[in-house]
């Protein structure tokens, strides 16, 4: 009888296949150690003619919450952990629209929106109108560790605040030079700092991260000061669970822009939904909201998938952005190209 030498050598390569892994690309950890993470400090009308020093510390912003975020997952630190201190090192940076360095309201104040989710269980935290409370994306932690609730705003979520340990600022802690001369600029019509303003300035703002972590959990965090004039109790689409910021198995999304039109399309639970209803990616999901339910200038989204897929994209001229995975990719951004 012929030997049958076919045998041998499958069972040679089916070993070979199971030992290194068959079927997981690069991008497919599925291996319980891999992580990743994406954040973006906003997205508008960012010139590319900005000061070489003033690119640098973007740049630099950028690099250290990264940083951050980085030194929590290699570690085995959770998303949520990841999600959460990025947030909180972007809201204390004066150059972004949060936390420190918000944008002021149509009378001269700053009210901050944040919000957190952690996708593994759809638990989700969130507040609007804060005034006091130095790091909004902590306390939007307690509120979904702490509290039966999901979202609390103004008065009630400056109580809140009081019953918890956040470290608490005068409101004049928020302001910077760069966002009172912006704000002053919108006085003379008190417009509110709507679409078309933005075509024509350097109104941007917001902070967002989004984070997989080597249990394979994902989680969002989003925090902003509004947009620029706001009117009284004018709530954005960053607190809002599934507009400005969404986490689910799938799935971790923070947006920014116009948050009138991100929550209208709810933004960041339509790129989740699209990704489940029509089993596409995280890049395809991303450039439908972007293309087809928002307009040009509009916005711009971070997300990273339960296989470590990062997504960056925006429909405006710029958006602060940048991502590591722990395979070693790290990049940084502003613009489209750079
Ligand atoms: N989306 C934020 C808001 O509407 C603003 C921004 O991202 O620039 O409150």
């Amino acid at each position: 009888m012929k030997p049958n030498i076919h045998l041998p050598l499958t069972i040679i390569l089916l070993t070979f296949l199971l030992l290194s892994g068959c079927g997981q690309t690069q991008n497919n950890p599925g291996n319980q150690t891999d992580w990743a993470l994406a954040l973006h400090g906003g997205a508008g009308t960012i010139s590319p003619d900005m000061p070489d020093s003033l690119k640098q510390q973007y740049y630099d912003g950028l690099r250290q919450a990264l940083r951050v975020g980085e030194i929590i997952l290699r570690e085995g630190g959770s998303a949520l952990d990841a999600v959460e201190a990025v947030v909180r090192n972007l809201e204390d940076n004066p150059l972004f629209n949060a936390g420190h360095g918000s944008v002021f309201t149509s009378e001269g104040k700053h009210e901050l929106d944040a919000a957190i989710m952690d996708g593994s269980t759809l638990a989700a935290g969130a507040l609007t109108g804060l005034t006091t409370v130095k790091n909004p994306v902590s306390l939007a932690r307690i509120v979904m560790e702490e509290s039966p609730h999901i979202f609390f705003s103004g008065s009630g979520a400056e109580e809140f605040a009081s019953q918890t340990g956040v470290e608490r600022v005068d409101n004049d802690y928020f302001h910077t030079d760069s966002r009172y001369i912006q704000w002053r600029r919108t006085q003379p019509d008190n417009a509110f700092q709507y679409h078309e303003e933005w075509l024509e300035g350097d109104k941007f703002g917001t902070v967002g991260a989004v984070a997989l972590d080597a249990g394979g959990r994902l989680a969002a965090a989003t925090s902003t000061g509004g947009m620029t004039n706001k009117r009284f109790g004018r709530v954005g689409d960053v607190p809002i669970i599934g507009s400005g910021t969404f986490a689910n198995h799938l799935v971790a999304i923070s947006a920014t822009g116009w948050g009138e039109q991100i929550m209208r399309n709810v933004s960041a639970n339509t790129i989740a939904n699209y990704m489940e209803f029509r089993n596409t990616s995280v890049d395809d999901a991303m450039n439908y909201v972007l293309t087809e339910r928002l307009n040009p200038g509009d916005a711009g989204f971070v997300a990273v998938d339960r296989k470590g897929n990062i997504s960056m994209q925006m429909n405006t001229l710029g958006m602060y952005r940048g991502s590591i995975n722990s395979r070693g990719e790290h990049v940084v951004m502003i613009w489209e190209t750079e």
